[in-house]
Parts: C-alpha cells; sequence; structure tokens
C-alpha cells in the first residue's frame, strides 16, 4: 500500500470541481487518509514547488498555488503514486488525454487543476511537508479486500 500527496490547486476550488474530482479518486479505490483546505503562503509554495527555482514559469506558479484556497490530501492505495499520476494526464491540460482529470477539465500549462506526487522520494517529502504526523489517518474501510484484492 502506497501513500501520495495530492492537490487541489486554486482553480479546481474556485471552478466548484473538489468533489466532482474527488469522486474519480476514491471510485478508482483510493483511500482518503488526509484531507485539509488552506491559503497557501509564499514560503509554502515556494517550499512544494523549489525543484522548478529559476525557471521561467516559477513567479507565475507561486502567484497562482498562493491566489486562492487550495485543497490537499493524501491518498492511499496500490500504487496510489503511479495510479493518480496516470489519472492526472500529461502537465499541459491542452495536450492530455481525454478522460483524464486535465483532459476532462483543463487547457492550460499552469492551471491544471490536481497535483500529485511522481515518487516515492517525492511523496515523503511532500507529505511531511504539508501535514503533521497525526493528520494522516490510519483506518479501514470495510469490505477493503474487495477493492484491492489480489494486487
Ligand atoms: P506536474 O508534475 O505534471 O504537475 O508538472 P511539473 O512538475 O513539470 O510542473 C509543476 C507545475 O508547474 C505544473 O503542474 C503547472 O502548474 C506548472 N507548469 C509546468 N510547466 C509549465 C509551463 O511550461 N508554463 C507554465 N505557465 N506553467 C507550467
Ligand atoms: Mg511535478
Amino acid at each position: 500500500m502506497q501513500r501520495t500527496l495530492i492537490i487541489f490547486k486554486p482553480d479546481t476550488v474556485q471552478r466548484r470541481l473538489v468533489g466532482q474530482i474527488l469522486q474519480r479518486f476514491e471510485s478508482k479505490g483510493l483511500r482518503i487518509a488526509a484531507l485539509k483546505l488552506l491559503q497557501v503562503d509564499r514560503p509554502l509554495g515556494e517550499k512544494h514547488y523549489a525543484e522548478h527555482q529559476g525557471k521561467p514559469f516559477f513567479e507565475g506558479l507561486i502567484d497562482f498555488i498562493t491566489g486562492g484556497p487550495v485543497v490537499v490530501g493524501v491518498l492511499e492505495g496500490n500504487e496510489a503514486i503511479t495510479v493518480v499520476r496516470s489519472m492526472l494526464g500529461a502537465t499541459n491540460g491542452a495536450a492530455a488525454a481525454p478522460g483524464t482529470v486535465r483532459g476532462d477539465f483543463s487547457i492550460s500549462k499552469q492551471n491544471n487543476l490536481i497535483h500529485g506526487s511522481d515518487s516515492p522520494e517525492s511523496a515523503l517529502r511532500e507529505i511531511a511537508l504539508w501535514f503533521r504526523p497525526e493528520e494522516v489517518v490510519d483506518y479501514t474501510i470495510d469490505g477493503s479486500q474487495w477493492v484491492f484484492g489480489g494486487a
């Protein structure tokens, strides 16, 4: 079982798409291990996107991620990191395949709705950045063997 960090970026909240997109992750079989809404400040945004510091889109990206509240969560399931990334689709919404979150709801390079951790190392770093340990909750969903069995 693997954990990954997701962020419903400010465009998702403003466009009232949080519920619809969260539904996709739940329907897939991923379990919500943590979830909260918050206003991101620049230091947190810069830490989260540290790998992009110095790129031409960096300042705009920090303006964007701090431009309104986000919903941030931890999802858990078999191969959760890869599963979420494949459900998100390509970074550029205009190029993302139909059927993916970005392919269905985004037509922008920057305003692409959802962040998902890209590797086990990123997931560990990002979960620790956004959540205190006690905010990530361990519990079992009744009947989860029907979803996770045979992985
Ligand atoms: P991701 O892992 O698919 O989210 O993409 P990256 O890690 O490459 O980039 C982080 C975020 O920066 C993306 O999700 C976009 O919001 C934004 N971004 C990436 N590339 C570009 C770009 O070429 N132009 C702009 N304006 N934003 C970008
Ligand atoms: Mg990335």
